[in-house]
């Protein structure tokens, strides 16, 4: 694997594998990589020619009150796994490599970036939004590799791309989960071992509107009742909220005949985790993807 730290490096070496006629899949991440991570580069490796990924941890889509200076950075480790994986370019630029021309520019994509994560984090889809499309203009991939573990992103980037005209197609993988069910995030590294065990009524929650749906309901209202039912069996979760939306709009649905998105936030401690399930038209969610 070649690593580039810079730009111009980075938008040279690109350019090559273009000029080649090869197809060229990015994956953006922000390290502290996992087998959720790893499911996105082995599906860029499957489909592309080329994969390249990128590191970088994004101070643009972090609160000031935010996780951003003790978030898990190991950039050693993440490309050792990145070359087991047999992955092409690696991409760390630094924080002032990014932003040196400071920070005057931003991509937003209005409304939906107000909408779940985004309310309670003003600022945030439009740090995501911003970074992936500065990693679109120097990469230019044909491909881009993002996970529905993130589903309000994955929307949010769609839109974009469609919005602004990025000749770039989105790929969403599928949620890696530990055995219990836990969304594999870089953030279950803050939960202690209580809190760790706790976690994972998120999941049922979701399982249990997952159930539901499969056995006919499609009152969205009943769907959310019966989820946060489950979340407050375990106290110590603070609900953020329990959502039942349209997967590409962010808008709460009343029914979920036309398939639904059901999105959950809740901190546990101080780290606060995201899940969802997406329930497709007939009701049946797709089903969860375990580690191993
Ligand atoms: P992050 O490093 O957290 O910004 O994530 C980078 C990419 O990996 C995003 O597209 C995430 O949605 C995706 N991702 C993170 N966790 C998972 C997971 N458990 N399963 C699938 N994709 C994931």
């Amino acid at each position: 694997m070649r690593v580039l730290t810079t730009i111009d490096e980075m938008q040279a070496a690109c350019r090559e594998v273009r000029r080649a006629g090869r197809r060229l899949g990015l994956v953006p991440t922000m390290g502290a990589l996992h087998a959720g991570h790893l499911s996105l580069v082995r599906a860029a490796r499957a489909t592309c020619d080329v994969a390249a990924v990128s590191i970088f941890v994004n101070p643009l889509q972090f609160g000031p009150k935010e996780d951003f200076s003790r978030y898990p950075r190991d950039l050693e480790k993440d490309l050792a796994l990145l070359n087991q994986e047999r992955v092409d370019l690696g991409f760390a630029p630094s924080e002032e490599e990014m932003y040196d021309s400071g920070r005057s520019s931003y991509v937003t994509v209005e409304g939906l970036s107000e909408r779940l994560c985004g309310r309670s984090r003003p600022g945030h889809f439009r740090g995501v939004t911003t970074v992936v499309a500065k990693l679109f203009h120097i990469v230019e991939p044909d491909v881009a590799f993002f996970g529905q573990k993130d589903a309000a992103q994955a929307a949010i980037i769609r839109k974009m791309v469609r919005d602004l005209n990025f000749d770039i197609q989105i790929v969403v993988a599928p949620i890696v989960r530990e055995q219990d069910g836990l969304a594999m995030s870089s953030r279950n590294v803050y939960l202690t071992p209580e809190q760790r065990k706790q976690a994972v009524v998120l999941y049922r929650a979701l399982m249990r509107v997952q159930t539901l749906a499969d056995r006919g309901e499609r009152r969205a209202a009943e769907l959310i009742r019966a989820g946060e039912e489950v979340i407050r069996e375990q106290p110590s979760a603070k609900l953020e909220y329990f959502e039942v939306v349209n997967s590409e709009t962010l808008e709460p649905v009343a029914d979920i005949t036309s398939g639904a998105l059901v999105a959950v936030a809740a901190q546990f401690g101080t780290t606060r985790l995201i899940d969802n399930v997406l329930l497709t038209g007939s009701g049946q969610a797709q089903g969860p993807e375990m580690k191993g």
